[in-house]
């Protein structure tokens, strides 16, 4: 896809610090990190969000999350780490092209998550369960 950042990261239009690449992926810093060791990992084929993520390319991809993750945690003993992926503009996605981050937790960093939890019953809790299930199964 001709306009899409992080494809022309892939091809090298657009600048990136790489810090690891195979066949399928590309590992890169965010250029707008949250902590100090902010990566987000991606496929290289053009893949929209985590719907539009073929099976075994998302099989790949986490395969290979624990050792970026790993690598993170070696290289700055953070307190904790997210991964996190955004799918779709209310979900928080605004580059169109898959990502899953690597955000590494300190003491004092830039990232805030504050849930909120519904409090449904449990009717509606087994509703939405075999909506899902039939779904998987459809
Ligand atoms: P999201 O909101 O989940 O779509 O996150 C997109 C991420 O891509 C943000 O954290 C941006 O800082 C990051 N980003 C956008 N452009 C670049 C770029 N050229 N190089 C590295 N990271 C980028
Ligand atoms: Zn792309």
């Amino acid at each position: 896809m001709n306009d899409c950042i992080f494809c022309k990261i892939i091809d090298g239009t657009i600048p990136s610090i790489k810090v690891y690449e195979d066949e399928h992926v590309y590992a890169f810093m965010d250029i707008t990190p949250l902590a100090k060791g902010h990566t987000l990992l991606i496929p290289k084929q053009h893949v929209k969000d985590l719907f539009d993520m073929p099976s075994e390319l998302a099989g790949h991809l986490y395969s290979v999350a624990p050792s970026i993750a790993n690598a993170i945690k070696t290289a700055f003993n953070p307190k904790g780490l997210n991964t996190l992926n955004n799918n779709g503009a209310a979900a928080y996605q605004s580059v169109f092209h898959y990502h899953l981050h690597f955000i590494p937790r300190y003491e004092e960093d830039g990232l805030t998550l504050v849930w909120e939890p519904i409090k449904p019953e449990m009717a509606e809790v087994q509703q939405a369960a075999t909506a899902i299930a039939d779904a998987l199964n459809a």
